[in-house]
């Protein structure tokens, strides 16, 4: 029988007194790993207070000490990296260098959170009037909150905690239902490395929880990655109610492939960039836009995608993993079912993709797709699965255009060999991240993770600047002082004039 797994509540891992669990299962086997409960409101009112106490204290801990917890976490996630990626592998299915690379992207997020010290400094100007100074002051707002999605369980935590605490604030984590062991790994690690009772909580469930941590008056903000549905409840309720909300939400990213581009580097960069991960990748190109002659080269794509065998993560051969539930598997054959249904044209189908050895895991193989038009739900709806959509237009404006006419805006790429042509792309285009030659954008933590559109719900974006910016207050100080009270009651003389 799997083990219930504990809560982090005032610098404790409790059992939770709920009677209601969610099972943690391994997408390749169905094996239950481990339950998650459900806290409690008891239990979320107990994290909320102990967060709320440890604030006080902790927003007074020096800049310097706040920094040097995030220096010894940063060493032990280094020390336990293999750990974690076997945990995370677990509970997600990922290929082991898949999830090495989830926890690595987290790591370099908590050494930007090392940073701090710089990150916080505010501005100052002396004789903004005559004998006035200001100063802004960077302080924390409070108690934070993060909900986070199964696809990244341990980049996207890191995402959050790290830097929200650095920076002053004491923070609730709420992590995906369907792979919480990682995370509660890197709260245990946070904690070993010296974290004060209170300053981190994490509590499991599903949407009661995220509800009540939405509308709570304690909570100052809340920071999501989630689905568009689900992004869009939590950014018109969180700020409802008053609190700083930034929403990280779907995508449906696409490569543009001009005909002078090189064609080897294209291909393999695409196969990786849509069936990577089983295309469970927030940043997965899932629709490749051929330019003009460039669409010759799908025949040679297909090919190359057929090559592809998904497997478990402890088989070194496995191109990726299983999708993360039998729920989201059922998901990705419908669309594939309408795509065939509204006339797309199916060019390799992994619908029916079978294992050796693993007959319940969750597989589906890569799928490609051509003749594809924008009324499609294959090209509508986020699919979240090893399949790519080919559309072929004739001119770079027409992909522009295609492009900018998408609901979403989170990532977008365009590989050729024109200067040129790829500056008037990464300007025209209105999507947030965009790579030349290089297929999926996403920024390393000096810079911000900067979604638009209806991939993003929020003004400040994750993690560098715009991060600290987002878990942090400016003051601003204007100050002036009398020369006659200065010198009272000292023995002190200034000359003035
Ligand atoms: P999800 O929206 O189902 O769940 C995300 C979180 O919200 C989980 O913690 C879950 O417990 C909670 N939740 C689910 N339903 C809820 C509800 N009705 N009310 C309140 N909370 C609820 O997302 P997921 O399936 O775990 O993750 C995949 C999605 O995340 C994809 O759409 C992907 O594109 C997106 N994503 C986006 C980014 C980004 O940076 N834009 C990054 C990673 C993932």
């Amino acid at each position: 029988m799997a083990k219930a797994i504990p809560q982090l509540i005032d610098g404790e891992w409790r059992e939770s007194r709920t009677r209601e669990f969610i099972e943690v299962t391994d997408p390749a086997t169905q094996e239950v790993l481990a339950l998650a409960p459900k806290a409690t409101a008891e239990e979320i009112e107990a994290a909320i207070a102990s967060a709320k106490a440890a604030f006080l204290t902790w927003r007074e801990v020096p800049v310097s000490e706040r920094a040097r917890l995030m220096l010894r976490y940063q060493h032990l996630l280094k020390e336990h990296h293999d750990e974690l990626a076997e945990i995370l592998a677990g509970e997600t299915g990922k290929t082991l260098a898949d999830a090495k690379g989830d926890v690595w992207r987290g790591i370099e997020v908590v050494e930007q959170a090392c940073n701090i010290a710089s990150l916080m400094m505010g501005e100052t100007m002396e004789n903004v009037a005559r004998d006035i100074d200001t100063a802004s002051w960077i302080q924390p707002l409070g108690v934070c909150v993060g909900i986070t999605p199964f696809n990244f369980p341990a980049m996207i935590p890191l995402w959050m905690f790290p830097l929200a605490i650095a920076a002053g604030n004491t923070f609730i984590l709420k992590p995906s239902e369907q792979d919480p062991l990682t995370p509660n790994r890197l709260a245990e690690l946070f904690i070993q490395a010296g974290a004060p009772k209170g300053v981190l909580q994490v509590l499991h469930g599903g949407r009661e929880v995220v509800d009540s941590l939405l509308t709570h008056p304690d909570i100052r903000a809340i920071s999501f990655v989630g689905s568009v549905p689900v992004g869009q409840h939590i950014y018109r309720t969180g700020t409802a109610h008053l609190k700083r909300v930034q929403a990280f939400a779907g995508a449906k990213n696409h490569m543009v492939i001009m005909p002078d581009a090189n064609k080897d580097q294209v291909l393999s960069n695409l196969v990786g960039a849509s069936c990577g991960a089983a295309g469970q990748r927030c940043m997965a190109i899932s629709v490749a836009v051929f330019v003009g002659e460039s669409k010759q080269w799908i025949e040679e794509l297909r090919a190359q995608m057929a090559e592809l065998q998904p497997g478990p993560w402890q088989d070194p051969h496995s191109a990726f993993g299983p999708l993360i539930s039998q729920q989201a598997k059922q998901r990705v054959l419908r669309l594939i079912a309408e795509g065939k249904a509204e006339g797309a044209e199916c060019l390799l189908d992994g619908s029916h993709c079978t294992v050796a050895g693993y007959p319940n895991g969750n597989w589906l193989g890569a799928t490609l797709f051509r003749g594809v038009t924008p009324k499609m739900s294959l090209y509508r709806d986020e699919i979240f699965g090893p399949v790519l959509v080919c559309m072929e237009v004739d001119s770079l404006d027409a992909a522009i255009e295609l492009v900018n006419a998408s609901p979403y805006g989170n990532g977008t790429s365009i590989f050729t060999r024109s200067g040129g042509a790829a500056r008037h792309y990464q300007h025209a285009v209105e999507v947030g991240q965009v790579g030349v030659n290089v297929p999926v954008p996403v920024p390393l933590p000096f810079f911000s993770f900067t979604g638009w559109k209806g991939s993003f719900y929020g003004d400040l974006h994750a993690y560098g600047k715009q991060g600290v910016r987002f878990f942090t207050e400016t003051k601003t100080v204007t100050s002036r002082w009398f020369d006659e009270d200065s010198v009272a009651g000292t023995n002190m003389t200034i000359h003035l004039k």
